[in-house]
Formats: C-alpha cells, structure tokens, sequence
C-alpha cells in the first residue's frame, strides 16, 4: 500500500520525499493535517529498520513537525508509532503519525490516573488533503527562502536536512 504510494502508483499528497523518507498526508486523519513519515523501502515495523535507515526517517521529525504546527496553527503536535497487530498497526510498512493538536481539542485526556488517548477517524477530501500538504510544504520551504544569499541558503537546508520541495 505505501511502496505504491513511493512508486507513485497510487495517489497520496505529498509534503516531503527525498531517496529515504517520504511525508504525506494520512487519508483517514484524526485531525486535519495528520501527516505519516515513512521509509521509502519497505520494512513492516521499527524493529526491521537498521540504525542508518531508522535514522535517515527519524532527522526529518522535527522540521516537519515544525512545518505541520505552523501551517495548522496548533499548540502541539502528537508523534506516534503503533508496531505490531496488537498494537493496532494496520498498514504493514512502518510510518510515523503526526499529528496537529489544538489546546481546545486535545488528543490526550487525563482524569486522575486515567489517560484516554482518543482516536476518531476523520473523512478528508483529496483537494482538502492537497491544501494541507501545500501548506505544509510552504512552512518547510519557508526557512530556505529567507535566507539572503546561496551559500547561507545551502547551510540553511544542510541543517534542516530538507531540500525545498515547492512544486514537487
Ligand atoms: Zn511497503
């Protein structure tokens, strides 16, 4: 299901691809902008990735958080993994969830020493999911264009570890 999507034979909306990593919007959120992170080859679960491929996806979180929080305007953003059957891992090639969060809609509820980590699967159009990716691309790129001149523009993405993906 996901190597169709990194083959391009199967339609996703894309915030990030490079050779390793592919970021793209998830077609059932739990909040508009939910983004799923995964290695380009396919491996199951965490436990199949090796240290150099577990790391290659791992360096793109936090520029991509970053994006998806600014672009959504939330207050947090949740980042989970569910590996396994019993975990509830129903798609069989690892990705990582991210999630928007807004304060007044929050994932997580406590009472007490109860925590419900609440999931509602949401419906979410193509163009809708198109938007939030485009926005969510917009928001990497962002770093990249206020840079001045092409040496601190090149330092720039080297640090961040993302390339400008406008228009890709
Ligand atoms: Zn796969």
């Amino acid at each position: 299901m996901f190597c169709a999507i990194v083959a391009g034979r199967a339609p996703a909306s894309i915030v990030y691809r490079d050779r390793v990593a592919l970021a793209f919007m998830d077609v059932n959120p739990v909040r508009p902008g939910h983004v799923l992170v995964i290695p380009t080859a396919h491996r199951a679960q965490i436990w199949d990735l090796d240290e150099a491929e577990s790391a290659a996806v791992s360096r793109r979180l936090p520029a991509l958080a970053a994006a998806l929080k600014a672009a959504t305007a939330a207050d947090a953003v949740t980042i989970f993994g569910l590996n396994g059957k019993a975990a509830g891992q129903t798609v069989f090639h690892v990705h990582f969830h991210l999630v928007p969060v807004h304060a007044d809609d929050p994932l997580l509820r406590r009472r007490g020493r109860r925590v419900t980590f609440r999931l509602v699967l949401r419906r979410a159009s193509r163009a809708q999911l198109d938007t939030l990716a485009r926005r969510i691309r917009a928001r990497l790129a962002q770093p990249l264009t206020l840079t001045a001149d092409r040496h601190s523009l090149a330092s720039g993405s080297r640090r961040s570890g993302l390339r400008d993906v406008r228009g890709a």
